[in-house]
């Protein structure tokens, strides 16, 4: 029954959206994978003694590209141009197998490394790279939800995969992946509706549904974008493409959600759909505001994404920061201790995973450690320094479900600068 000493931020689940607690000097034990103890420290002997960090719950993001590992920062934007110039030639390469599995693993020491410790993730269109994802997912021991995007029209040829073809493979996967060691979950991805033919979406839903799988795509990114895709559906507007394929529901995660009307809100959250907001990719791409208040006056269930490589960190945390800007702009002001709700328990919810997302006796052992400066001793002074300071270190280290997934020191000690390089295995 391993047991730490560190300073502790967390949300409080007890008492309620937003409340958070902290403890300067807490213990923490875990028993089978979950924290059994969360406790003012009282004098007990420790295993691990990881003062002065400071000890949170693992972050989720809920959407992140893996092909997109080795472009990050390209500023080729807005959407359409940078899909066409920087993101379907490096897709392409992930029809190599040994390409898929290199980028993958590297991918995976990233969001070790970022302190993320579940993840939904789009992989390449080739089910052979879907495969060593989801290898490198489970083999970092990580949670994910995770699947090949689907894109039949449209796109590049090479990034093109018949229904007929694409959604066995994508059963077979499932088949071999989903509930893997209670880590692994496999996604259903309609890449967007300028991408996939009417068909592959109706029968990727339908796959969803029989199976219990998560469906997620983008909506509503970008201007010309949502033009394009209303007209080659002639649809009334862009949701109804996806409501009228049966991909609204309660377990559907939609990307981006800026150019959405009320109506179209309120139909969303009639269904029971989720939002991933990107707001950093948002910002880069030049692709507009999400409305937060059109989400959390609706009450729809919230999540954060990197949204890599649109987005340009790993790090959920400064994924939070860019949402607290992107609120601010529109006249909103977050409380720091409601970013780390979204950053962790918000999210946890939303994807119907109460079990994760803070550190409490009987949730999963998922958390990370970081460092703050030693002479933060309150809630406000931590939250602070978590999401504003932009030069932070690393998380010092990640677990999950009580195992280490992440040590920074040893990396380093090894001769590690970046997460994938692989020094001291
Ligand atoms: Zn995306």
């Amino acid at each position: 029954m391993p047991s730490y000493r560190a300073r502790l931020l967390t949300p409080d689940p007890d008492a309620g959206s937003g409340a958070v607690r902290y403890l300067d000097d807490a213990l923490i034990r875990t028993a089978d994978g979950r924290f059994e103890t969360v406790a003012p420290y009282r004098g007990e002997i420790v295993d691990h003694d990881l003062r002065p960090s400071i000890l949170l719950p693992g972050f989720i993001d809920s959407h992140v590209h893996l092909p997109q590992t080795r472009i990050v920062g390209s500023a080729s934007g807005p959407l359409l141009e940078w899909l066409d110039q920087s993101t379907f030639p490096e897709e392409q390469r992930f029809a190599d197998t040994a390409h898929a599995a290199v980028v993958s693993r590297a991918f995976a020491a990233a969001l070790a490394a970022a302190g993320t410790t579940l993840s939904f993730v789009y992989t390449s269109v080739h089910p052979s790279a879907a495969e060593q994802a989801a290898q490198a997912l489970s083999e970092r021991g990580l949670r994910a939800i995770v699947g090949p995007v689907l894109m039949d029209e449209h796109s590049p040829a090479p990034l093109c995969l018949p229904a007929d073809r694409a959604l066995p493979a994508l059963e077979a996967l499932a088949e071999r992946w989903h509930g893997h060691d209670d880590r692994i979950e496999i996604a259903v991805i309609p890449r967007f509706a300028l991408s996939c033919s009417a068909e592959l979406m109706r029968r990727a839903g339908e796959l969803a549904r029989r199976r219990g799988l998560w469906v997620s795509t983008h909506l509503a990114e970008n201007p010309a974008e949502c033009a394009a895709a209303e007209a080659r559906f002639e649809a009334r507007d862009y949701l109804s493409i996806y409501e009228d394929l049966g991909l609204v529901h309660e377990k559907s995660l939609y990307a981006h959600c800026i150019h959405l009307s009320d109506a179209a809100w309120d139909r969303f959250a009639e269904a029971g759909a989720i939002v991933a907001h990107c707001p950093d990719s948002n910002d880069f791409l030049g692709s507009g505001g999400m409305p937060i208040r059109a989400v959390l006056d609706r009450g729809i269930g919230l999540t954060l994404g990197t949204d890599i490589a649109a987005g340009r960190s790993f790090r959920v945390p400064t994924i939070a920061s860019r949402a607290f800007d992107n609120a601010l702009r529109q006249g909103h002001s977050v409380s720091p201790g409601t970013l780390l709700w979204w950053a962790t328990r918000t999210a946890a919810l939303a994807l119907h995973r109460p079990d994760l997302g803070a550190v409490h006796p009987g949730l999963q052992a998922d958390f990370v450690l970081l460092d703050v400066p030693e002479w933060v001793e309150s809630a406000d002074e931590a939250l602070a320094w978590t999401f504003f300071y932009a030069d932070a270190p690393p998380p010092r280290g990640t677990w999950v479900r009580g195992e280490r997934v992440w040590d920074r020191d040893a990396h380093r000690a090894a001769g590690g600068l970046f997460p994938w390089d692989e020094v001291g295995r």
